[in-house]
Protein backbone atom coordinates (compact mmCIF):
# COMPACT_ATOMS: atom_id res chain seq x y z
CA UNK A 1 0.00 0.00 0.00
CA UNK A 2 1.38 3.41 -0.80
CA UNK A 3 2.30 6.20 1.80
CA UNK A 4 -0.01 8.44 3.15
CA UNK A 5 -0.60 11.99 2.33
CA UNK A 6 0.82 14.00 5.08
CA UNK A 7 -0.28 17.21 6.72
CA UNK A 8 1.49 18.91 9.34
CA UNK A 9 -0.36 21.70 10.76
CA UNK A 10 -3.85 21.02 11.67
CA UNK A 11 -5.38 24.70 11.01
CA UNK A 12 -7.45 26.25 8.18
CA UNK A 13 -5.70 25.30 5.11
CA UNK A 14 -4.65 21.99 6.25
CA UNK A 15 -7.89 20.64 7.09
CA UNK A 16 -8.94 21.93 3.70
CA UNK A 17 -6.62 20.14 2.05
CA UNK A 18 -7.73 17.25 4.05
CA UNK A 19 -11.84 17.66 3.00
CA UNK A 20 -10.61 18.48 -0.71
CA UNK A 21 -8.72 15.23 -0.74
CA UNK A 22 -11.59 13.30 -0.03
CA UNK A 23 -13.88 15.39 -1.89
CA UNK A 24 -11.98 14.35 -5.05
CA UNK A 25 -12.01 10.88 -3.84
CA UNK A 26 -8.52 10.21 -2.92
CA UNK A 27 -8.55 7.12 -1.34
CA UNK A 28 -5.11 6.37 0.66
CA UNK A 29 -4.55 7.13 3.99
CA UNK A 30 -4.55 11.25 4.88
CA UNK A 31 -2.48 11.77 8.52
CA UNK A 32 -2.89 15.48 9.83
CA UNK A 33 -0.81 16.29 12.43
CA UNK A 34 -1.33 19.47 15.13
CA UNK A 35 1.07 21.31 17.53
CA UNK A 36 -2.03 22.01 19.45
CA UNK A 37 -4.28 19.75 21.36
CA UNK A 38 -7.36 20.98 19.66
CA UNK A 39 -8.51 20.16 16.40
CA UNK A 40 -9.05 22.60 13.33
CA UNK A 41 -10.41 25.60 14.66
CA UNK A 42 -10.96 29.02 13.42
CA UNK A 43 -8.75 32.46 14.97
CA UNK A 44 -10.89 35.02 14.14
CA UNK A 45 -13.46 34.45 17.39
CA UNK A 46 -10.68 34.80 19.06
CA UNK A 47 -10.25 38.45 19.36
CA UNK A 48 -14.08 38.81 18.91
CA UNK A 49 -16.95 36.70 20.12
CA UNK A 50 -15.62 34.43 21.73
CA UNK A 51 -13.34 36.63 23.67
CA UNK A 52 -16.11 38.47 24.87
CA UNK A 53 -17.94 34.94 25.45
CA UNK A 54 -20.47 35.27 23.03
CA UNK A 55 -19.48 32.04 21.18
CA UNK A 56 -18.68 28.73 22.83
CA UNK A 57 -15.63 26.57 22.52
CA UNK A 58 -17.48 23.80 20.30
CA UNK A 59 -18.77 26.78 17.75
CA UNK A 60 -14.69 27.13 17.05
CA UNK A 61 -14.06 24.13 15.79
CA UNK A 62 -14.41 23.61 12.02
CA UNK A 63 -15.15 19.78 11.41
CA UNK A 64 -17.83 18.00 14.17
CA UNK A 65 -16.31 15.37 15.92
CA UNK A 66 -16.94 12.50 13.99
CA UNK A 67 -16.14 14.14 10.60
CA UNK A 68 -12.53 12.80 11.19
CA UNK A 69 -13.57 8.84 11.43
CA UNK A 70 -16.27 9.55 8.68
CA UNK A 71 -14.14 10.76 6.18
CA UNK A 72 -11.00 8.65 7.14
CA UNK A 73 -8.91 11.10 8.42
CA UNK A 74 -6.50 10.68 11.04
CA UNK A 75 -5.84 13.35 13.34
CA UNK A 76 -3.02 13.91 15.48
CA UNK A 77 -3.09 16.57 18.07
CA UNK A 78 -0.26 17.43 20.35
CA UNK A 79 2.20 16.58 18.21
CA UNK A 80 4.83 18.41 16.93
CA UNK A 81 7.04 17.68 13.69
CA UNK A 82 10.62 18.31 14.39
CA UNK A 83 11.90 17.48 11.51
CA UNK A 84 11.55 16.77 7.68
CA UNK A 85 13.81 14.27 5.43
CA UNK A 86 12.80 16.11 1.28
CA UNK A 87 15.53 12.99 0.47
CA UNK A 88 13.83 10.10 2.35
CA UNK A 89 10.54 11.53 2.43
CA UNK A 90 10.19 10.78 5.96
CA UNK A 91 9.33 13.18 9.04
CA UNK A 92 10.75 13.41 12.67
CA UNK A 93 8.05 13.82 15.48
CA UNK A 94 9.70 15.56 18.49
CA UNK A 95 9.48 12.45 20.76
CA UNK A 96 11.63 10.46 18.07
CA UNK A 97 8.51 8.60 15.73
CA UNK A 98 9.28 8.78 12.76
CA UNK A 99 6.49 8.87 10.04
CA UNK A 100 6.63 8.03 5.78
CA UNK A 101 4.86 10.08 3.29
CA UNK A 102 4.13 9.99 -0.42
CA UNK A 103 3.21 13.75 -0.80
CA UNK A 104 3.69 16.07 2.45
CA UNK A 105 1.79 20.01 2.45
CA UNK A 106 3.30 22.16 5.07
CA UNK A 107 0.35 24.37 6.67
CA UNK A 108 2.15 25.53 9.97
CA UNK A 109 0.63 28.91 9.94
CA UNK A 110 2.02 31.97 11.71
CA UNK A 111 3.25 32.83 15.36
CA UNK A 112 2.46 36.09 16.84
CA UNK A 113 5.88 38.31 16.44
CA UNK A 114 7.22 39.09 20.04
CA UNK A 115 9.35 42.20 21.03
CA UNK A 116 12.59 42.16 22.52
CA UNK A 117 11.22 44.40 25.35
CA UNK A 118 12.58 44.20 28.99
CA UNK A 119 9.34 43.11 30.99
CA UNK A 120 8.27 41.16 28.13
CA UNK A 121 8.42 38.19 30.62
CA UNK A 122 6.05 39.27 33.19
CA UNK A 123 2.75 37.64 34.08
CA UNK A 124 0.19 39.53 32.29
CA UNK A 125 2.12 40.10 29.11
CA UNK A 126 0.36 38.70 26.44
CA UNK A 127 -0.01 37.64 22.70
CA UNK A 128 -2.89 36.43 20.79
CA UNK A 129 -2.82 33.56 18.74
CA UNK A 130 -4.38 30.52 19.99
CA UNK A 131 -7.47 29.26 22.05
CA UNK A 132 -5.25 28.89 25.30
CA UNK A 133 -4.36 32.22 25.09
CA UNK A 134 -7.85 33.40 24.71
CA UNK A 135 -8.89 31.44 27.53
CA UNK A 136 -5.34 32.83 29.30
CA UNK A 137 -6.00 36.32 28.66
CA UNK A 138 -10.13 36.03 29.71
CA UNK A 139 -9.30 35.25 33.04
CA UNK A 140 -6.64 38.20 33.50
CA UNK A 141 -9.11 40.43 31.74
CA UNK A 142 -11.68 39.66 34.60
CA UNK A 143 -9.34 40.89 37.32
CA UNK A 144 -7.63 43.42 34.82
CA UNK A 145 -8.61 47.24 35.89
CA UNK A 146 -6.55 49.23 32.91
CA UNK A 147 -5.19 47.51 29.72
CA UNK A 148 -2.19 48.74 26.90
CA UNK A 149 -1.70 47.07 23.90
CA UNK A 150 1.18 47.59 22.43
CA UNK A 151 -0.04 47.67 18.00
CA UNK A 152 -2.99 49.19 16.25
CA UNK A 153 -3.19 46.69 13.86
CA UNK A 154 -6.46 44.25 13.48
CA UNK A 155 -5.58 42.14 16.40
CA UNK A 156 -4.58 45.16 18.58
CA UNK A 157 -8.07 46.85 17.84
CA UNK A 158 -10.54 44.27 17.60
CA UNK A 159 -9.01 43.76 21.43
CA UNK A 160 -9.59 47.32 22.53
CA UNK A 161 -13.13 46.91 21.05
CA UNK A 162 -14.12 44.23 23.76
CA UNK A 163 -12.39 45.50 26.46
CA UNK A 164 -13.90 48.56 25.96
CA UNK A 165 -17.11 46.32 26.29
CA UNK A 166 -16.17 45.06 29.37
CA UNK A 167 -15.42 48.72 31.07
CA UNK A 168 -11.76 48.48 31.35
CA UNK A 169 -9.46 51.37 30.08
CA UNK A 170 -7.32 50.56 27.01
CA UNK A 171 -4.70 52.64 25.98
CA UNK A 172 -3.75 51.42 22.10
CA UNK A 173 0.72 52.34 21.53
CA UNK A 174 1.25 52.43 17.92
CA UNK A 175 4.44 53.27 17.02
CA UNK A 176 3.05 54.49 13.19
CA UNK A 177 1.68 57.85 13.07
CA UNK A 178 -1.72 56.12 12.72
CA UNK A 179 -4.08 52.81 13.34
CA UNK A 180 -3.96 49.81 10.58
CA UNK A 181 -1.28 51.80 8.54
CA UNK A 182 -0.40 48.55 7.01
CA UNK A 183 -3.40 47.84 5.10
CA UNK A 184 -5.23 50.98 4.64
CA UNK A 185 -5.71 54.38 3.30
CA UNK A 186 -5.58 57.68 6.09
CA UNK A 187 -9.54 57.93 5.26
CA UNK A 188 -9.77 54.22 6.97
CA UNK A 189 -7.48 54.41 9.54
CA UNK A 190 -8.89 58.02 10.50
CA UNK A 191 -12.76 56.82 10.78
CA UNK A 192 -11.56 53.59 13.14
CA UNK A 193 -9.44 56.12 15.39
CA UNK A 194 -12.53 57.97 15.72
CA UNK A 195 -14.97 55.00 16.22
CA UNK A 196 -12.28 54.18 18.99
CA UNK A 197 -11.92 57.39 20.63
CA UNK A 198 -16.07 58.03 20.46
CA UNK A 199 -15.74 54.41 22.99
CA UNK A 200 -13.26 55.77 25.37
CA UNK A 201 -9.63 54.52 23.67
CA UNK A 202 -6.63 56.58 24.46
CA UNK A 203 -4.84 55.87 21.48
CA UNK A 204 -0.97 56.88 21.74
CA UNK A 205 0.27 57.26 18.27
CA UNK A 206 3.61 57.50 16.89
CA UNK A 207 4.84 56.15 20.40
CA UNK A 208 7.83 53.94 20.73
CA UNK A 209 7.83 51.35 23.56
CA UNK A 210 11.30 51.61 26.33
CA UNK A 211 9.73 48.82 28.21
CA UNK A 212 6.99 46.82 30.41
CA UNK A 213 7.63 47.94 33.99
CA UNK A 214 6.38 45.81 37.23
CA UNK A 215 8.17 44.27 39.73
CA UNK A 216 6.76 40.08 39.44
CA UNK A 217 3.62 40.82 37.01
CA UNK A 218 2.85 44.02 35.02
CA UNK A 219 2.26 46.88 36.43
CA UNK A 220 2.63 49.55 33.35
CA UNK A 221 4.06 50.23 30.24
CA UNK A 222 6.98 53.10 29.50
CA UNK A 223 6.38 54.80 26.11
CA UNK A 224 9.71 56.44 24.36
CA UNK A 225 9.15 59.46 25.89
CA UNK A 226 9.17 58.75 28.91
CA UNK A 227 5.23 58.69 29.98
CA UNK A 228 3.94 55.38 31.89
CA UNK A 229 1.01 53.99 31.02
CA UNK A 230 -0.81 52.31 33.73
CA UNK A 231 -1.65 48.57 32.72
CA UNK A 232 -2.33 45.65 34.95
CA UNK A 233 -2.79 43.64 31.60
CA UNK A 234 -0.23 44.07 28.90
CA UNK A 235 -1.03 42.60 24.91
CA UNK A 236 1.69 42.57 22.67
CA UNK A 237 0.03 42.77 19.56
CA UNK A 238 2.84 43.32 16.92
CA UNK A 239 1.90 41.24 14.02
CA UNK A 240 2.67 37.55 13.04
CA UNK A 241 5.63 35.66 11.32
CA UNK A 242 5.18 32.73 9.21
CA UNK A 243 6.25 29.40 10.62
CA UNK A 244 8.85 27.97 8.07
CA UNK A 245 12.09 26.44 10.02
CA UNK A 246 10.54 22.79 9.38
CA UNK A 247 11.24 24.07 5.73
CA UNK A 248 14.49 26.33 6.12
CA UNK A 249 16.28 23.71 7.78
CA UNK A 250 15.31 20.86 5.19
CA UNK A 251 16.66 23.43 2.73
CA UNK A 252 13.56 24.63 0.83
CA UNK A 253 13.23 27.77 -0.45
CA UNK A 254 12.13 30.49 2.18
CA UNK A 255 11.66 34.04 1.63
CA UNK A 256 9.17 35.54 4.21
CA UNK A 257 7.44 32.37 3.81
CA UNK A 258 7.47 28.98 2.55
CA UNK A 259 7.87 30.03 -1.45
CA UNK A 260 5.50 28.10 -3.37
CA UNK A 261 4.86 28.51 -7.01
CA UNK A 262 0.99 28.90 -8.40
CA UNK A 263 0.39 25.33 -7.99
CA UNK A 264 1.33 25.07 -4.65
CA UNK A 265 4.93 23.39 -5.44
CA UNK A 266 7.74 24.14 -2.87
CA UNK A 267 11.20 24.06 -4.08
CA UNK A 268 11.48 20.17 -2.97
CA UNK A 269 9.42 17.33 -4.91
CA UNK A 270 6.51 16.57 -3.49
CA UNK A 271 6.33 19.08 -1.02
CA UNK A 272 3.84 21.09 -1.40
CA UNK A 273 2.73 24.43 1.39
CA UNK A 274 -0.36 26.63 1.87
CA UNK A 275 -1.89 29.14 4.01
CA UNK A 276 -0.61 31.75 6.04
CA UNK A 277 3.10 30.23 5.99
CA UNK A 278 3.52 30.69 2.54
CA UNK A 279 4.89 33.17 -0.59
CA UNK A 280 3.38 32.84 -4.14
CA UNK A 281 3.23 34.51 -7.33
CA UNK A 282 0.05 36.89 -7.37
CA UNK A 283 -0.31 37.73 -11.25
CA UNK A 284 -2.81 39.97 -10.35
CA UNK A 285 -0.72 42.06 -8.90
CA UNK A 286 2.80 41.34 -10.16
CA UNK A 287 4.67 40.41 -7.74
CA UNK A 288 5.13 37.70 -4.67
CA UNK A 289 2.68 38.25 -1.90
CA UNK A 290 1.99 36.03 1.26
CA UNK A 291 -1.72 36.50 3.12
CA UNK A 292 -2.45 36.27 6.69
CA UNK A 293 -6.58 35.39 6.22
CA UNK A 294 -9.49 32.68 6.10
CA UNK A 295 -9.91 33.75 2.38
CA UNK A 296 -5.84 32.23 1.79
CA UNK A 297 -5.83 29.47 4.03
CA UNK A 298 -9.14 27.81 2.85
CA UNK A 299 -8.26 28.55 -1.05
CA UNK A 300 -4.94 28.00 -1.10
CA UNK A 301 -4.99 24.68 1.05
CA UNK A 302 -7.65 23.54 -1.54
CA UNK A 303 -5.81 24.49 -4.69
CA UNK A 304 -2.73 22.70 -2.85
CA UNK A 305 -5.07 19.05 -2.22
CA UNK A 306 -5.68 19.53 -6.06
CA UNK A 307 -2.38 20.17 -6.92
CA UNK A 308 -1.32 17.24 -5.18
CA UNK A 309 -3.55 15.47 -6.79
CA UNK A 310 -1.85 15.97 -10.36
CA UNK A 311 -4.47 18.56 -11.44
CA UNK A 312 -3.79 21.89 -13.22
CA UNK A 313 -3.83 24.41 -10.28
CA UNK A 314 -3.36 28.01 -11.08
CA UNK A 315 -3.63 29.30 -7.40
CA UNK A 316 -3.90 33.56 -7.68
CA UNK A 317 -6.80 34.25 -6.25
CA UNK A 318 -8.90 37.86 -5.14
CA UNK A 319 -7.64 38.60 -1.89
CA UNK A 320 -10.60 39.34 1.00
CA UNK A 321 -10.54 39.78 4.85
CA UNK A 322 -12.60 41.34 7.28
CA UNK A 323 -12.54 43.02 10.97
CA UNK A 324 -15.20 43.43 13.52
CA UNK A 325 -14.74 46.01 15.63
CA UNK A 326 -17.93 46.71 18.21
CA UNK A 327 -20.66 47.11 15.64
CA UNK A 328 -18.73 48.11 12.64
CA UNK A 329 -17.36 45.42 10.21
CA UNK A 330 -14.89 46.53 7.55
CA UNK A 331 -14.64 44.15 4.60
CA UNK A 332 -11.40 44.48 2.08
CA UNK A 333 -11.22 43.18 -1.32
CA UNK A 334 -8.29 42.86 -3.30
CA UNK A 335 -4.90 44.66 -1.88
CA UNK A 336 -4.19 48.44 -1.99
CA UNK A 337 -0.59 48.65 -2.31
CA UNK A 338 0.64 50.19 -5.01
CA UNK A 339 -2.61 52.86 -5.43
CA UNK A 340 -2.55 56.39 -6.32
CA UNK A 341 -5.69 57.96 -5.90
CA UNK A 342 -8.71 56.83 -4.09
CA UNK A 343 -12.46 57.25 -4.59
CA UNK A 344 -15.12 57.38 -1.54
CA UNK A 345 -18.52 56.75 -2.13
CA UNK A 346 -21.23 57.08 0.56
CA UNK A 347 -20.39 59.08 3.75
CA UNK A 348 -18.16 57.86 6.42
CA UNK A 349 -20.80 60.26 9.02
CA UNK A 350 -23.17 58.05 8.68
CA UNK A 351 -21.12 54.75 9.28
CA UNK A 352 -21.96 53.23 5.74
CA UNK A 353 -19.48 53.83 2.90
CA UNK A 354 -16.67 52.61 0.53
CA UNK A 355 -13.15 53.26 -0.48
CA UNK A 356 -12.27 52.56 -3.65
CA UNK A 357 -8.02 52.20 -4.38
CA UNK A 358 -6.82 52.84 -7.92
CA UNK A 359 -3.26 52.57 -9.81
CA UNK A 360 -3.95 54.77 -12.82
CA UNK A 361 -7.67 53.81 -13.97
CA UNK A 362 -7.04 49.94 -12.62
CA UNK A 363 -9.15 48.85 -9.23
CA UNK A 364 -6.69 47.39 -7.04
CA UNK A 365 -8.88 47.32 -4.06
CA UNK A 366 -11.80 48.40 -2.23
CA UNK A 367 -13.09 48.70 1.76
CA UNK A 368 -16.36 48.25 2.50
CA UNK A 369 -17.56 49.65 6.15
CA UNK A 370 -20.74 48.25 6.90
CA UNK A 371 -21.61 47.72 3.00
CA UNK A 372 -21.26 43.84 2.67
CA UNK A 373 -23.17 44.71 -0.96
CA UNK A 374 -19.91 47.10 -1.99
CA UNK A 375 -17.83 44.51 -0.79
CA UNK A 376 -19.27 41.48 -2.74
CA UNK A 377 -19.81 43.62 -6.07
CA UNK A 378 -15.80 44.61 -5.48
CA UNK A 379 -14.61 41.01 -4.92
CA UNK A 380 -16.44 40.36 -8.67
CA UNK A 381 -15.16 43.44 -10.27
CA UNK A 382 -11.80 43.04 -9.50
CA UNK A 383 -12.12 39.25 -10.96
CA UNK A 384 -13.56 40.70 -14.12
CA UNK A 385 -10.93 43.16 -14.48
CA UNK A 386 -8.64 40.92 -13.99
CA UNK A 387 -9.78 38.34 -16.62
CA UNK A 388 -10.44 40.87 -19.12
CA UNK A 389 -6.67 42.41 -18.62
CA UNK A 390 -5.69 38.62 -19.32
CA UNK A 391 -7.66 37.93 -21.99
P1 LIG B 1 -3.14 28.23 11.34
O1 LIG B 1 -4.62 28.32 11.43
O2 LIG B 1 -2.33 29.13 12.21
O3 LIG B 1 -2.71 26.72 11.58
C1 LIG B 1 -1.35 26.34 11.62
C2 LIG B 1 -1.23 25.21 12.62
O4 LIG B 1 0.03 24.55 12.39
C3 LIG B 1 -1.21 25.67 14.06
O5 LIG B 1 -2.20 24.99 14.80
C4 LIG B 1 0.20 25.32 14.54
O6 LIG B 1 0.25 24.95 15.92
C5 LIG B 1 0.53 24.13 13.65
N1 LIG B 1 1.99 23.87 13.54
C6 LIG B 1 2.98 24.75 13.29
N2 LIG B 1 4.18 24.13 13.29
C7 LIG B 1 3.94 22.81 13.54
C8 LIG B 1 4.79 21.66 13.69
N3 LIG B 1 6.12 21.74 13.55
N4 LIG B 1 4.21 20.47 13.98
C9 LIG B 1 2.85 20.36 14.12
N5 LIG B 1 2.01 21.42 13.99
C10 LIG B 1 2.55 22.62 13.72
N6 LIG B 1 -8.39 36.25 9.18
C11 LIG B 1 -9.45 36.81 8.52
O7 LIG B 1 -9.56 36.61 7.30
N7 LIG B 1 -10.36 37.59 9.19
C12 LIG B 1 -10.27 37.83 10.53
O8 LIG B 1 -11.10 38.53 11.09
C13 LIG B 1 -9.18 37.24 11.24
N8 LIG B 1 -9.06 37.41 12.59
C14 LIG B 1 -8.04 36.78 13.26
C15 LIG B 1 -7.95 36.94 14.65
C16 LIG B 1 -6.92 36.32 15.36
C17 LIG B 1 -6.85 36.47 16.85
C18 LIG B 1 -5.96 35.55 14.66
C19 LIG B 1 -4.83 34.89 15.42
C20 LIG B 1 -6.03 35.39 13.29
C21 LIG B 1 -7.07 36.01 12.58
N9 LIG B 1 -7.20 35.87 11.19
C22 LIG B 1 -8.24 36.45 10.51
C23 LIG B 1 -6.17 35.14 10.42
C24 LIG B 1 -6.60 33.70 10.15
O9 LIG B 1 -7.11 33.10 11.30
C25 LIG B 1 -5.39 32.94 9.61
O10 LIG B 1 -5.03 33.56 8.39
C26 LIG B 1 -5.65 31.47 9.39
O11 LIG B 1 -5.95 30.83 10.60
C27 LIG B 1 -4.42 30.82 8.77
O12 LIG B 1 -4.63 29.45 8.64
P2 LIG B 1 -3.40 28.44 8.48
O13 LIG B 1 -3.99 27.10 8.34
O14 LIG B 1 -2.47 28.94 7.45
O15 LIG B 1 -2.62 28.54 9.86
Amino acid sequence: MSEPIVIVGAGQAGIKAAETLRLKSYESDILLIGEEKWPPYQRPPLSKAYLKGELSEDRLLLKAADYYDKARVALTTGSRVAAIDPVGHQLTFTDGRTQSWSKLLLTTGTRARTLPLTGGDLEGVFSLRGIDDTKRIGLALEAAQSVAIIGGGYIGMEFAAVVRSLGKQVTVIEAQDRILKRSVAPEISSFFQDLHASHGVRLALGEGVNRIVGADRAEGVELASGEMVAADLVLVAAGAVPVTELAEAAGIAVERGIVVDEACRTSAPDIFAAGDCTVFPSRRYGRRIGLESVQNASDQGKAAALSMLGEQTIYDPVPWFWSDQYDVKLQIAGLSAGYDRTELVGEPGEGRFALRYFAGDTLLAVDAVNDPRSHMMARKEIAVRDHALAA
